[in-house]
């Protein structure tokens, strides 16, 4: 589970209490390999004592077990959180992690190791830089600690974080008082209390979490970057960086869930509009823009925004910055506002964002990584972008690889919500659950299903103990969505997994006379050394088969296209007799991509129509 709303009196859906078990197709292959590789080689890097990271030392050197000095990135304790909750969520054991922390913590609470350990030398640094997230430090604390105790490891970080959480207590009601606050930046600690309030019921953490929205109010000099130029309340589009975004919009929708706040809702509701309608990437991309002024400032007075949210429909493709965070953050406000609003539409971004974002951000082998995520690739792009353009090893700000590690952890607890009497499906993957509903049904579910491959997803429902339920499937966006009642004794539906060409909005001038094929949910893309002058036929037919990319077993797709046969070298260049010639083009799943060394890459291909 990734929130316990079961008890939350708003929410009208609900995340399985039981753990769902998962095995096989490809999020089983991706989850597997997160288990088997990706967290050891994550584990090894945050705990070797040499490397940049230093994550592991540095709580060494906190709890004085340790020589040396703080080093790494100051939200290096937030991401190894994030790792030790992927290896909980995967049940390997993090006691020894666990009562290191305990160590490290400071006698009032606090905890976060750059602070700890400037203080033991006699300095003292707490909360004298929003840059230091040392909130976001806690909250990753917190929501570790609630996957602990469910999987059974919970008893010494639950010490751990109440005491952590008692200290943000007092420290925003003294704040509130004085009406003096300097906002968190990547706020994961909104959805942090809201989970230690569930887990322990107590009111306190409620509270706080309350306090630490309303503190937004009072930031002097707030910034689009950070969502605190306009008062919470008032913000009714998407703004500024896009990690912060949805963390904060994930952790106010955990107050609704627990207040029933309208006037909170409407600002979700329209914030989640305005970025699924005019700010995404159909790979589920969050954040087009690398670093420049607010778009939405004026003349005089523009400041700066990074890892942001451009203008409506500004989505370019080598350019798009789609930090896999902020993806993250969007599964996590999606499955918040499917609980409070349970429309098949938040499902599908999760769909949407996990094959072609989630999975694209990683290796098969679970090594290398995608920090940004680029939607086209050519050889020579002539100027400078900051993150590497094919996935590394390790990159100098590393907080996305131990989101991806617990997400891949997280990512059975997305193949069913619950209402009061109705089990709704929402991810589809081959699954096992027992499902125990409100109205007193209980009964065992197996899910059997090749999706995203093939569209027939069935159902062998056991052990039921009589009571009445129903069983909503979702069907996804792109055979019309909402829910479709299964016979519970026959229970089963099919998708028509014809692939598709899509087309973007008029006003999206990058993609403009393009098309991108997708086949379900599943984004494709060409991969070739050489991709300039390629189209599509507007009546293309595909052709489709199994292969094994990287290990993985997966459909590919092939059709006839054309190719230009000259393109411009110059800014600007007569048409001369430039002319198509036929080619036949192979297009690979998207994420996929980047796994057979450095070639081009692109996803929105030109498209030739024909003429009525
Ligand atoms: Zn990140």
């Amino acid at each position: 589970m990734i929130a316990d709303t079961n008890r939350s009196p708003f929410a009208k859906a609900h995340m399985l209490s039981a753990q769902v078990r998962q095995e096989g197709g490809i999020i089983g292959r991706r989850r597997h390999s997160a288990e088997t590789s990706m967290i050891p080689h994550l584990l090894d890097i945050f705990s070797d004592p040499n490397s940049f990271f230093h994550a592991l030392e540095n709580f060494r050197i906190a709890a004085g077990e340790s020589d040396g000095e703080f080093r790494g990135n100051v939200y290096g304790d937030g991401d190894f959180y994030k790792l030790l909750e992927g290896m909980v969520l995967f049940g390997q054991d993090i006691s020894a992690y666990a009562s290191l922390i305990e160590r490290a913590q400071e006698q009032d609470g606090y905890i976060s190791t750059k602070q700890i350990i400037a203080s033991r030398k006699g300095q003292m640094v707490r909360h004298a830089d929003q840059d230091d997230f040392e909130e976001y430090n806690f909250g990753h604390l917190f929501t570790l600690t609630a996957a602990a105790c469910r999987m059974g490891q919970g008893e010494t970080l639950l010490r751990v974080s109440k005491k952590a959480a008692d200290y943000l207590y007092n420290r925003y009601l003294m704040a509130l008082k004085d009406k003096k606050a300097m906002s968190a930046v990547c706020p994961s600690h909104y959805m942090g209390l809201a989970e230690l309030y569930r887990l322990t019921g107590e009111e306190k953490y409620l509270s706080a979490l309350k306090a630490a929205l309303e503190l937004r109010k009072y930031v002097v000099n707030g910034t689009d970057d950070n969502q605190d130029e306009i008062p919470l309340y008032e913000q009714r589009e998407m703004r500024g960086h896009a990690v912060r975004a949805t963390y904060l919009y994930a952790g106010a929708a955990d107050l609704c869930l627990e207040t029933g706040d309208r006037a909170l809702e409407e600002v979700l509701l329209s914030c989640w509009d305005d970025m699924v309608n005019k700010k995404m990437y159909i790979t589920g991309g969050l954040g087009a823009l690398y670093t420049g002024a607010s778009p939405f400032g004026d003349l005089i007075n523009a400041k700066r925004v990074h890892q942001a949210f451009g203008y409506e429909y500004q989505l370019p493709n080598i350019t798009a910055y789609n930090e896999t965070c902020a993806s993250l953050g969007g599964i996590m406000w999606a499955s918040r506002m499917f609980q409070l609003f349970p429309d098949s539409k938040y499902i599908d971004f999760i769909e949407r964002a996990a094959y072609n974002l989630a999975f694209a951000a990683v290796s098969p082998d679970g090594n290398k990584y995608f920090y940004e995520n680029m939607l086209r690739r050519t050889k020579e792009v002539g100027y400078f972008l900051m993150w590497p353009r094919e996935r590394s090893d390790t990159f100098k700000c590393f907080c996305c690889p131990t989101n991806l590690s617990r997400f891949m952890a997280h990512l059975p607890q997305y193949a069913f919500f619950c209402g009061d009497d109705v089990l709704y499906t929402g991810l589809y993957m081959p699954c096992k659950a027992h499902i125990s509903l409100k109205n007193g049904a209980e009964f065992d579910i197996e899910e059997v299903t090749d999706y995203p491959w093939d569209g027939r997803v069935s159902f062998r429902i056991s052990a039921c103990n009589g009571v009445p339920f129903r069983l909503l499937a979702r069907v996804p966006a792109f055979e019309g969505g909402g829910f479709k009642e299964l016979d519970i004794n026959d229970p089963a539906i099919e998708f028509d997994m014809t692939p598709r060409l899509i087309r973007a909005h008029a006003k999206l001038e990058e993609n403009e006379s393009s098309v991108c094929v997708m086949r379900g949910p599943v984004v494709y893309c060409a991969e070739m050394e050489d991709l300039s002058g390629l189209y599509l036929s507007s009546n293309a037919e595909f052709t489709s088969g199994r292969a094994d990319l990287a290990g993985e077993s997966v459909v590919v797709l092939k059709t006839k296209g054309w190719r230009l046969d000259s393109t411009p070298s110059n800014l600007y260049e007569e048409v001369g007799g430039a002319a198509l010639v036929p080619e036949e083009i192979s297009l690979i799943p998207y994420f996929e991509w980047d796994n057979s060394g450095f070639k081009e890459m692109r996803i929105w291909i030109p498209v030739r129509y024909d003429v009525k």
